[in-house]
C-alpha cells in the first residue's frame, strides 16, 4: 500500500493594485518644473509608473507653439532612462480636443478595478478645473494630487472650495481606494514655466538648466522657439 502524500495547495498570490500617476500638459516645451515634480511625486507616492501625457489640442488654451511631434519627442528625450517616468502619446492619436475625462475613461478600461490612478495637477491647473469638460466626473476615475506652483497665484473658485471641503485628505499617502479624493503634495518648488522658456528662447537667451540637456539639444537642433519661427 502506497502512502499518499498530500500535495500542498498552491498559494494564491494576489497582485497588489497598481499605482499609476498621470501628468497631462502641453509640454511646450517640457521643463524641470514638470520633470522634477513628477519624479518626486512618483517616489514619494511609490507609484509603479507616472505617465506624462502630451495634449494634442488643449481645449483651454492657445494652440501650442511647436508641433505635437516635436513636443512628444522632447518629452521622450526628457524621460529616457528614467524607469518610473513614461510617455503616453494616446492624446496625440485622437483627432478630438484633449479632454482629460476621455483619457481617464480609456485608462480605467485598461486597468483592474482596484488599481489606483493619481491625476497630478499644478495649482494653476487645479484652480481652472471647473472649466474642464465633465470635470465633476474626474474623481470617479482617479485621485487628484495638487502640486504647488510658486509662479502661480490663482485663487480657487467656490466650486473647488466646496469640493476640497468634501474630498481632500491631508496626507497623500492616506488616499484610499482607486479614486475619489484630493491631496496636496509637497515637491521642490520650482518657479519655471514653458512660457518663460519660450520667451527666453525668442529673445535669444539660453534655457540651459531649465530643461534637460537632451531637450536643449533637441530645441537647438530643430531651431525651435527662436524669434524667426
Ligand atoms: P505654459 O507656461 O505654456 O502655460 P506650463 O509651464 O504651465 O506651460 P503645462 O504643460 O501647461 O506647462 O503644464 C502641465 C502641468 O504641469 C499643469 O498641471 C501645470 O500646472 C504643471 N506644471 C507646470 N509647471 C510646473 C511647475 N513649475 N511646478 C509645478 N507644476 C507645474
Amino acid at each position: 500500500m502506497v502512502d499518499l502524500i498530500p500535495i500542498a495547495a498552491e498559494p494564491v498570490i494576489e497582485a497588489a493594485p497598481l499605482r499609476i500617476g498621470m501628468l497631462g500638459g502641453t509640454f511646450d516645451p517640457v521643463h524641470i518644473g514638470h520633470l522634477r515634480g513628477a519624479l518626486e511625486v512618483a517616489e514619494m507616492m511609490t507609484l509603479d509608473e507616472l505617465r506624462l501625457i502630451p495634449n494634442a489640442r488643449p481645449p483651454h488654451r492657445d494652440t501650442p507653439r511647436v508641433s505635437a511631434l516635436d513636443r512628444l519627442a522632447m518629452v521622450e528625450c526628457a524621460v529616457a532612462g528614467v524607469p518610473t517616468l513614461k510617455v503616453d502619446p494616446r492624446e496625440l492619436h485622437r483627432d478630438t480636443p484633449s479632454y482629460t475625462i476621455d483619457t481617464l475613461e480609456l485608462m480605467r478600461a485598461e486597468l483592474a478595478a482596484d488599481d489606483q490612478l493619481f491625476l497630478l495637477l499644478g495649482w494653476d491647473a487645479f484652480c481652472g478645473l471647473p472649466t474642464w469638460h465633465r470635470w465633476e466626473e474626474l474623481l470617479q476615475h482617479c485621485h487628484i494630487l495638487v502640486l504647488q506652483r510658486p509662479d502661480a497665484d490663482s485663487e480657487p473658485p467656490d466650486a473647488l472650495r466646496n469640493l476640497l471641503a468634501a474630498r481632500s485628505v491631508s496626507d497623500p499617502l492616506a488616499l484610499k481606494g482607486s479614486s475619489g479624493q484630493i491631496a496636496f503634495v509637497w515637491q521642490t518648488p520650482l518657479a519655471v514655466s514653458a512660457t518663460q522658456i519660450r520667451q527666453l528662447l525668442a529673445s535669444g537667451k539660453s534655457v540651459r538648466y531649465l530643461v534637460p540637456d537632451a531637450v536643449l539639444a533637441y530645441i537647438d537642433a530643430h531651431g525651435l522657439y527662436r524669434a524667426s519661427n
